[in-house]
């Protein structure tokens, strides 16, 4: 076990007053988000022996620090351990509890995500109890843990639309036995809505909402009503899923194929449906995992585990008359660049016309997403990171400006080429700014709705913009790939402007994410469905248009099986940034070397080690990026192997363990 394996600190003789007195060797983790170059566990001394799970006060680095006791040995078995290692050992402070905090569960969960995603056990330990809890650490009036026999486990897929029925019967069911129940959502607004619907059928004093919208006091107290085993249903983000349960009997993953599941700006970088799937097999219960269309890890667990159950997605009452239009053949037959075809103009019109409301997908912010130099093909791009300038010319700007969309960068439009000098600058491409100005010409009495994140006016945030749609009866709302978890109501027309640059994206999930996001749009339309694209009738398109989600995955689960990508292997990233290229390449290759021992030991068939390849992005807020991709194929070994990796990735490198993209 990683976790409980000290690495010596200090080396020097054993003191004399160490042999003959009854003591003991204590060893810790503590409570600390720790810089990853110190050791994870350490040792201490202590007269009394103490049980794993106990909370200490150790001195670290001359800062007092909370612990938890991993392992106590007395020292006639811990001499050998003690001559072998040399350690020189200081007393523990204090004793906080002498009990045990945590449960059997606790400690396998924490291990389980520790060797999981190769995180240290400290940085763990802060997510099982987070500072809310060790800020006011009165832990000696916590009463003991229970210990559960867990239930029977079963797992349903259902499809979107039964979702609020299926949960309000699951979770009446859950309360009636005396159980807690677990609905993890992926973002805070969903959370509130939900909530607001469950309660409908369960009292509103056995209901809580865990987001980081809640004050630390709130979250404290709904910490310790888990703790002490109350029947409960918890709403919540990621961070409910470390909740101390006793008795959980059912897990719902709420839009499971939502990619904001996945935590992806902080170690570690876990997914919560999968630390949701460890849970379910601790607590047993029943799990059920929700949404359309369903991601297809959950799709290929489905059919082939026999606990879990796919309900087959019900039919949508009013299919939308799905068009594809060749944006190629008409500009050519319109001589000119144009934004919206022929046919989405009339058929908007007539929505309009009749008092309608259309939405309109465009997957670029800005004006335009760069700007070319006619003369010499030069292409403007922020000095920090290497990607084009997106031209903005938006009010809450007080002029045209060229944004970087990765640092924030503000820069002023150029007058001339800063290769040729030339003048013949020109916007190139379609942003969601050009689709508001364009549609306010055409229909000048006509609401137009921008839906992005970080649009000041208009959408302070979702649940405004929504109640604002919800009162108008006939509107134009356009959105960038923020609009689609808003789930917004039902309309005429719905309508994809541009989505080419995420069709050519050469990534291992881009299919099933723009399947995902086409299908989610598309539903939201009654009558019609118009996708414009440059590139030939996607072979996707078929699927999408006639609804057939099965036969998509199936398809889709054959390439993956194909290359051993997930489910059918596991992969992980490792990403080294430096402000310089040489020493980033430097750090990389190093790291690399030091990898091929992991393919050398377990055989070439069992992992794969990439070459080191720079991001897709390369330089990003002045960092230059390399990744390595390890990809485990067989699965039996997969632990084993994620220790060898672990040793040999030094603490700079970041570690991606199912990385949501390889770029
Ligand atoms: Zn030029
Ligand atoms: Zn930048």
């Amino acid at each position: 076990m990683r976790w409980l394996d000290p690495r010596p600190q200090r080396r020097g003789p054993i003191p004399w007053y160490y042999t003959g007195v009854i003591m003991y060797l204590i060893e810790v983790v503590a409570l600390a988000r720790l810089p990853r170059t110190l050791p994870q566990s350490f040792s201490y001394f202590s007269l009394e022996s103490l049980e794993e799970g106990a909370v200490v006060e150790i001195e670290l680095n001359h800062r007092r620090l909370f612990a938890m006791v991993t392992r106590s040995i007395g020292v006639k078995q811990a001499k050998q351990d003690l001559r072998s290692r040399a350690f020189q050992l200081k007393k523990i402070q204090n004793i906080i509890s002498r009990a045990s905090i945590i449960n059997a569960r606790d400690r396998a969960l924490l291990q389980w995500i520790s060797e999981y995603y190769l995180a240290q056990p400290s940085t763990v330990l802060k997510l099982i109890l987070p500072s809310f809890i060790t800020d006011t650490f009165e832990v000696s009036s916590w009463p003991a843990r229970h210990e559960i026999e867990p239930y029977p486990r079963m797992i349903e897929v259902v499809p979107e639309e039964y979702p609020i029925e299926r949960y309000q019967k699951a979770v009446e069911h859950a309360l009636q036995n005396g159980r807690q129940a677990l609905i993890l959502v992926p973002e805070i607004e969903r959370a509130e809505t939900l909530a607001d619907v469950i309660s409908e059928i369960v009292p509103k004093e056995r209901l809580l909402v865990v987001t980081s919208s809640k004050t630390p006091r709130e979250l404290r107290t709904s910490w310790h009503r888990v703790r002490n085993g109350e029947p409960l249903i918890i709403v919540g983000t990621r961070t409910s899923l470390f909740f101390p349960f006793t008795n959980l009997g059912l897990i719902i993953i709420d839009r499971e194929s939502s990619p904001a599941h996945k935590s992806w700006d902080q170690e570690p970088r876990y997914d919560g449906r999968e630390v949701a799937a460890k849970l379910h097999s601790l607590h047993g219960g029943q799990m059920i995992l929700a949404g359309y269309p369903p991601s297809l890890n959950s799709y290929h667990l489905a059919k082939d585990e026999q606990v879990a159950r796919l309900i087959p997605s019900r039919e949508l009452v009013t299919s939308p008359l799905s068009l594809f239009v060749d944006m190629a053949r008409e500009i050519k037959e319109q001589n000119e660049f144009v934004v919206f075809s022929q046919v989405l103009k009339d058929k908007l019109r007539n929505v309009i016309q009749d008092g309608g409301r259309a939405f309109l997908f465009v997957n670029r912010k800005g004006f335009a997403p760069f700007i070319l130099c006619q003369q010499c093909g030069f292409i403007f791009r922020c000095s920090e990171c290497s990607v084009p300038l997106v031209y903005h010319v938006q009010e809450s700007l007080a002029s045209a400006t060229l944004l970087c969309h990765h640092c924030g960068s503000k820069n002023k439009p150029p007058d001339v080429c800063l290769e040729c000098g030339s003048h013949k600058l020109k916007a190139y491409g379609i942003g969601i700014e050009r689709v508001a100005k364009d549609l306010k010409k055409m229909f000048p009495n006509v609401p137009v709705l921008s839906l992005l994140h970080g649009e000041p006016k208009e959408t302070k945030n979702a649940k405004t913009a929504l109640e604002k749609l919800k009162k108008m009866s006939c509107y134009i709302a356009i959105g960038t790939e923020f609009a689609i978890p808003l789930r917004l109501p039902r309309m005429e027309l719905a309508a994809i402007i541009s989505i080419d640059s995420a069709l050519s994206l050469p990534d291992f999930m881009q299919t099933e994410r723009l399947f995902r996001s086409l299908s989610l749009i598309r539903r939201l339309s009654s009558k019609i469905f118009i996708l414009q694209s440059y590139a030939k009738e996607p072979e996707m398109l078929i699927d999408l248009f006639h609804g057939s989600f099965e036969h998509f995955a199936e398809k889709e689960l054959k390439e993956r099986r194909r290359f051993h990508y997930p489910p059918f292997g596991e992969l992980i990233k490792l990403t080294v940034q430096d402000s310089s290229r040489e020493e980033a390449l430097t750090q990389v290759k190093r790291l690399y070397a030091g990898l091929r021992i992991v393919p050398h030991y377990f055989g070439p068939e069992a992992v794969e080690v990439t070459n080191p390849y720079p991001a897709y992005i390369e330089k990003k807020k002045g960092n230059f990026i390399f990744h390595i991709l390890i990809k485990i194929m067989d699965a039996s070994k997969s632990r084993d192997m994620k220790l060898l990796i672990a040793e040999h990735t030094p603490d700079t490198v970041q570690v991606d363990v199912g990385p949501q993209s390889l770029l």
